[in-house]
């Protein structure tokens, strides 16, 4: 396939170690990859950034010619992470067909800019990871960037934004922001990289479902062939054959169906939710309304805004009935919160008009 087919294919999947570390290594790796047929492209890391110095930094140009010669065995096209212009140099040097901005590059206006002044003139595909915090500009930025050095070919990658703390996953992987990029750039790909996100291979498969149940264009998931030995990221990667499993085990889903009586009913039960969303409206306006009374009833008593009492007391009738109801009480919460701060603001407003 050459190498705009490739970039077209849906899905589009990315596999490979999170580092090249030997020449051995990546052969095997690229064999068995491509032996398991359910591979479109080849990742390797060779300059690898590091939270903290002193892990491995990766290989550097020396790992270039390996995956040129991955490439010759197993036709498979080869990705890389660059960061530096120089490093996009060698990449195109040593034939590199796509290349992708990491995270913690994404980030950095400078170096994204750096990289966008390398490109120019050249026409390679570009995968742009999302920045490392959760910030939505910053993604589209780059995109602006590297877009106005003349790259036609960009994909967006969505590997999760770091929260400090333990959370379940490694980046917590925020789907509303992946899905608000996809809305803003509906012409983009958009890859979903759940190694990044789970940190930990027993979760790859349920975020790798999801990104796919949310119409993502592909994964780029991490495969090495002695995963608990890899020189980094080891306890994310999977064996390609496992990869292939994956992929295999995955439920493709259409975003569309051409049949005739699934939309006639789809539309009616959207027609039901249009519906019942213009009541919710309505009702919540009169909650708002009734709320911007007790803002006057308690500014005219000289009362605070916020009751604790109330709000706890608030909380449990809603939970009592959202058990009933069937509702998690995880989305009662945000939903009461959501309802509850906005009453506040009003009153707030109110009492300081
Ligand atoms: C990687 O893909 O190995 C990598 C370093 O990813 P990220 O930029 O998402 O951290
Ligand atoms: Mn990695």
């Amino acid at each position: 396939m050459n190498l705009n087919d490739t970039w077209k294919k849906r899905p589009l999947i990315i596999s490979g170690p999170c580092s090249a570390e030997t020449e051995e290594q990546v052969l095997e790796t690229a064999v068995r990859l491509a032996n398991t047929g359910k591979v479109d492209v080849l990742r390797a890391g060779i300059w690898k950034p590091r939270t903290r110095p002193g892990s491995f930094e990766g290989i550097g140009t020396k790992g270039l010619p390996w995956l040129q010669q991955a490439k010759k065995q197993t036709g498979l096209p080869v990705a890389v992470e660059v960061a530096t212009a120089k490093q996009v140099e060698d990449s195109l040097h040593f034939g590199v067909d796509i290349l992708w901005v990491g995270a913690r590059t994404t980030v950095n206006p400078f170096s994204v800019q750096e990289l966008a002044d390398a490109l120019r003139g050249v026409d390679v595909p570009v995968l742009i990871k999302n920045p490392i915090n959760a910030d939505l500009e910053l993604w589209t930025g780059a995109v602006e960037r590297i877009a106005k050095a003349g790259i036609s070919r960009i994909g967006l990658i969505h590997r999760g934004f770091a929260s400090y703390g333990n959370t379940l996953y490694r980046n917590a992987p925020m789907w509303h922001l992946a899905i608000e990029m996809k809305r803003r750039n509906p012409e983009l790909m958009m890859i979903n990289d759940p190694s990044h996100i789970c940190g930990r291979r027993d979760l790859l498969m349920e975020v790798a479902q999801k990104a796919i149940d949310l119409d993502f264009d592909g994964l780029m998931i991490e495969s090495h062939i002695d995963p608990d030995n890899a020189w980094s990221d080891a306890k994310q990667q999977v064996t390609p054959e496992r990869l292939g499993e994956m992929i295999s085990e995955i439920k493709w889903r259409s975003e569309d169906v051409p049949s005739e009586s699934f939309h006639i009913a789809l539309d009616k039960l959207r027609e039901q939710i249009n519906h019942l969303d213009d009541e919710l409206m309505q009702l919540l306006s009169q909650r708002m309304k009734l709320a911007d009374q007790i803002g006057t009833y308690k500014k005219n008593n000289n009362v605070t805004i916020l009751q604790t009492n109330r709000w706890n007391e608030i909380l449990e009738r809603a939970y009592q009935k959202s058990d009933k109801l069937g509702l998690s009480r995880e989305f009662i919460t945000r939903y009461m919160d959501a309802v509850h701060m906005e009453s506040i603001n009003r009153q707030n407003a109110i009492m300081n008009a």
